[in-house]
This record gives structure tokens, sequence and C-alpha cells, in this order.
């Protein structure tokens, strides 16, 4: 067993975490010994490090030696070896143990999806997180023992490599494991699904049956929740559409002709086949008064008995904040916990704690953390050479980050992965007793850059926030996003599309560009505007649907709902005739 591992048995989950969080460097350093215990006869590690014994060597001697032989990595640097993974050789490449399942990031962050190393060590950190997240949960909201979860979640479609290595995402392996049963029956939480339902590989049918069920059992629901909350959101998107058919299913015991896969009719079938007019009289009810109010606390009204909407809604799910808050009414939003294919990273220790603000406590025991100092650059000429806006330190153990200041993070984890730049920013905001609490700030990547500017992700949710507080005076509503950074002609410039519920003037929509153009902080954004090396902003109003077209791309090529971030720029070209322009 690894050394600070919760084995579930010596006391309650919370007083574990406490613990090695009190003794988070040194449970660091024992869970590198264990790392390196397991795998150091590896090929990869084997090149870095040769023939170097770590059994006899102090921890913080182990520790440097470590971080002195083996370089910083990036994906590229494994790729070749998962490859020789997905072929089917069996050597022990980056782990002892051989590797029989690949996971698919979302790949909406990077472009594209890339295989990640997944062992039953993923889905036992994954059972014990949210083990761990639940147990912080019910000291402030606390539910009822046997109830159920409303929770939106889609397993991807999973195939074999031509080496016989399953693929699939994060999520659908964990779905599929006895962890995701485990967790159920020790949380004393079911969801309303059967696992046809989750697994069907048809968004569509799935949320309409997450639907249905989850009225179903709606007086035992406890809480709604899925893993990011674009998935919630788009799941009542969809119910504004198709509530009355739903409502004639509970009334009459019978599933839409619309569910067309036989296992999920089946299971249904098997639930809901007793006809119910009194509860269909009651959901119609209620939404013929919600459809009046735009589906405002749709959530509270359907499921009284829920405490909360549980969901990753930090980064790149912030700016579905607003819809969410809309649907959930009065009921509170908890932030759920941070984490990547590559490795769980850190828990919400604080769910009454607005998803503004929300940081998570790092897990010490789930990989070796490394964090490298960014340092925001202060010389406008390093311009052009710096891959990003950011200068970078040499890299610090968990023990040695300091309050305020930005890292990127690192990750040696059980999987294989050595010194792995995760490639996302985080800010240490305090610490949960010694170990560090992480806001996230963003992905790393560039998005939006055409000569000296530099802007991420989050740079351009902050524009588009500010621009979309206009749009929601005049009552209309931003449904989703994305940009690109227009260099081919001169002055190169930024187009940023959105799709709009609502109608609005032309004037609204120039104002609300206008603002956009000024909200970049970013000095070389700010400089180049003022000596038009960058052109004015453009805004493209893109035709209803066409992000849900996006989705439905992502899917078909084997992204799972379950996952799936809306890429924040593109380099596709959007057809003249289906977007209005805007200057
Ligand atoms: P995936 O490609 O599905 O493995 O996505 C993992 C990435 O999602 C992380 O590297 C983060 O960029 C982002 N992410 C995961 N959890 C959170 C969270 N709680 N808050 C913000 N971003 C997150």
């Amino acid at each position: 067993m690894e050394p600070a591992m919760y084995n579930g048995s010596c006391c309650d989950i919370i007083s574990w975490f406490e613990d090695v969080s009190e003794n988070a460097s040194c449970v660091q350093m024992q869970t590198l010994r264990r790392i390196l215990q397991l795998n150091f006869a590896v090929e990869y590690l084997k090149k870095w490090i040769g023939e170097v014994n770590f059994e006899d060597m102090e921890d913080s001697a182990l520790e440097s030696l470590y971080t002195s032989l083996v370089p910083l990595a990036s994906h590229a640097d494994f790729e070749p070896y998962v490859q020789r993974i997905a072929d089917g050789e069996k050597a022990p490449l980056i782990t002892q143990e051989p590797i029989t399942t690949l996971s698919l990031s979302s790949g909406t962050t990077e472009g594209r999806q890339k295989y990640v190393p997944f062992t039953c060590h993923s889905s036992k950190t994954t059972l014990q997180i949210f083990k761990l997240a639940a147990a912080y949960r019910s000291r402030i909201y606390p539910i009822k023992e046997g109830g159920r979860i409303l929770e939106f979640i889609y397993s991807s479609k999973q195939f074999k490599t031509k080496g016989g290595i399953k693929v699939g995402t994060a999520t659908t392996h964990y779905y599929a494991s006895e962890e995701f049963k485990t967790k159920q029956h020790q949380t004393k939480s079911y969801i309303c699904s059967p696992e046809e339902v989750i697994s069907s590989g048809d968004y569509k049918q799935t949320t309409y049956c997450h639907l249905l069920l989850g009225l179903y059992f709606y007086d035992q629901v406890e809480f709604i929740a899925s893993t990011f909350a674009f998935s919630i959101i788009q799941s009542f998107v969809s119910f504004e559409e198709f509530w009355k058919e739903i409502c004639n299913d509970i009334r009459d015991g019978t599933l839409s002709s619309n569910i067309t896969i036989p296992s999920v009719r089946k299971a249904v079938l098997d639930i809901i086949s007793v006809p119910n007019p009194c509860l269909a009289k009651r959901v119609q009810s209620k939404c013929v008064e919600l459809e009046e109010m735009d589906w405002f606390g749709v959530i509270p009204k359907l499921w009284p008995n829920a405490k909360y909407v549980y969901s990753i809604m930090t980064g790149s799910m912030q700016p579905y904040l607003t819809k969410l808050r809309h649907y959930a009414g009065d009921l509170p939003l908890v932030s759920a916990d941070y984490g990547s294919t590559e490795s769980w990273i850190g828990v919400n220790v604080d769910p009454c704690c607005p998803p503004e603000k929300v940081s998570f406590a790092v897990v010490p025991t789930f990989s070796y953390f490394e964090f490298i100092p960014l340092n925001r650059s202060e010389n406008e000429d390093i311009g052009n050479s710096a891959i990003d806006d950011f200068v970078e330190d040499d890299p610090v153990p968990l023990s040695q980050v300091k309050i305020g200041k930005q890292y990127e993070i690192v990750l040696t984890t059980f999987t294989g992965l050595y010194r792995y730049r995760l490639g996302d920013v985080v800010e240490v905001v305090g610490f949960h007793r010694n170990t560090p609490k992480l806001n996230f700030i963003c992905r790393r990547k560039l998005i939006l850059t055409v000569n000296i500017d530099k802007n991420t992700e989050n740079d351009l949710q902050l524009v588009v926030e500010k621009g979309s507080q206009i749009l929601r005076k005049s009552r209309a509503e931003l449904v989703d996003f994305t940009s690109h950074a227009e260099v081919g002609k001169n002055p190169g410039h930024y187009i940023i599309y959105w799709e709009i519920k609502g109608e609005v003037e032309e004037r609204v929509l120039e104002e609300c560009c206008r603002e956009m153009d000024a909200s970049f902080v970013d000095h070389g954004y700010v400089v180049s505007r003022r000596r038009n090396s960058i052109g004015p902003l453009e805004l493209c109003i893109v035709e209803k649907g066409t992000f849900k077209k996006i989705l439905e791309n992502f899917i078909a090529n084997g992204a799972a709902l379950s996952q799936f971030k809306t890429p924040r720029c593109t380099t596709n070209q959007v057809p003249k005739n289906s977007m209005k322009n805007i200057k």
C-alpha cells in the first residue's frame, strides 16, 4: 500500500485529509519515493537516472536528485511511449505494471485529444476525491442517506487500439469501474439513471432519460450534479424544448419514440412503466408557470428537496454561471474539485464559498507536485520572443510555494508521467494546514495574439463578461462565444464570435464591441491598438444553434459531453452569410 493512501478503515476521510495536509511536505516526499520504488526500472526513467539507487537515500536528497536528473517534460515527450503502449508493447516503458487502458483528454483546450495513461490508481483516487468532497459538503449541506443525485453524466464511445488497449475518456473509465458503484454505496447517494443511460453513446437520448428519471424520482433527489457546469446548462436548455414529451411519458408510463436504443428503452421502461398521472400533472402545471418566468428557478421548483447544485464552475465554466444561477434560483452553487485526465489535484474544502472565489486544497498523496513560479514580464520588449507573458523561475516543491504567486503545475504521477507540465496556471491563495490552496487561473496557452499582444482564455473571458453585461441590460443573453486572431490582413485584429438568444439592436451590439475592445488590459494589446498596429475588434454574431453544432462535431469525433469545454479560439472559417459583423 502507498504510504499515506487513505485505506478507508482507520478513521474518517476528513481526519485522514487533515492529517496528510498537516504533513503535506513529508507526504509529498513519500509519494515521490513510492512512485520511484514502483517504477524505477522503466525505460523512461532509466534514460534519465540510469542505475542510481534511491532506496537508502534520505527524502530530501532523493527529491533533489530526482529533479536534477529528470527533465521537465511535456505531453509530446511521452507521446512516443504512449504510442508504443497503444500499439500493444508490454515492456515496462513508463510504468512497471503494463498499462491496459488509455484515457482521451477532452482536447478542447489543446485543440486535439491526447492519450493519457489510466490505471487502477486513477479510479482509486477518483473515488477518494469524490468521497472527500462529499464529506466536506455534507458538513455544510447535509443530505438524506439513501437519497438520489440527478447527475448529468455521459460516457464517451470506447474503442480498442490495434494493440488491444481500451480507450475512452477518463470519466467513461470511471463510470464503468467498481469504484463508481462503491462511491454510491459509501456516500449513500444513488444516481437516478441506470448504467445503460449513461453509456448510451447518444447524448440527446441520455439527457432525455436523465431528466425523465430525475423527475420520476423527484422527491428523492438531494442534489443536481455534472462534471462540468456546461452539461447542466445543456440539459435544461433541452428540457425547455421537450418537457411536454417527458410529461406524457410520466403520465402514460411510456417512453418517447425518440429513444431508439433498445437497451436504454428496456432499462428505463423497467423503472417507469407504471403510469403516474398525478406526477405528470404536477410537473405540467409547474412547467407552465416556469415557461412564463423564462425558466427561472426551474431546479428548486421541480426538485423541492434538492439542497444544492454541484459541478465544476471555475475556469472555462465561469461564463455559464449567470445561466446556471438563473436555473438554480435560490439554491447554493457548490463548485466541484480540480483535476485533469492526468491526475486529480485539489479538493474544495469550503463548499459554501461562491464559485468565483473557490480554491482547491492540493491532495498530497495523489501525485508528486511541483510548481513553476510565473512572473508577469515587466519588460515590454520581451514581446515577440517569449511564448507568453510569463517569465519562469525554477520549479519549487509544494512546501515552498508562496501566497499571492502564480505557478504552472508540474506532475509526477503513479500512472507514468514524470515532471509533466500540465499547462494550467494557478494562484496560491492560502493554505489548508500545510497544503496549498489553489485558485485556477487559466490554461497557459495563448489564444489571441497578433504581434506583441498576449491574451489567454481567461483574458478573453473577462473581456466577454464586460461586453455581455451591456447585452444583458437589453434583455438578450449570450449563449456562448469563441474568438480568432485575424492575422491575414494588415493590420491584424481580433474577432469575437457570439451566439445570442433574444433580439438586440445594432447600436447595442456596437456598444458591446467597443466595450470589449477597450477592456483588454494586456499591455501589448493596449499599445498596439493605440499605434494602430492592431485594428479595431470585430464582433460577429453567428446563427442560432452554431455552438450546438460545434458540440456535436466534437462528440462525433469521440469527445464526451461530460468533459466538453467550448474551444475559446478557432481557426475555422465561418460562412459569411451565417453571421453579422459589428465593428
Ligand atoms: P481534461 O482535458 O478533460 O483532462 O481537462 C482537464 C483540464 O480541465 C485541467 O487541466 C483544467 O484546465 C480544467 N479543469 C479541471 N478542473 C477544473 C476546475 N475545477 N476548475 C477549472 N478548470 C478545471
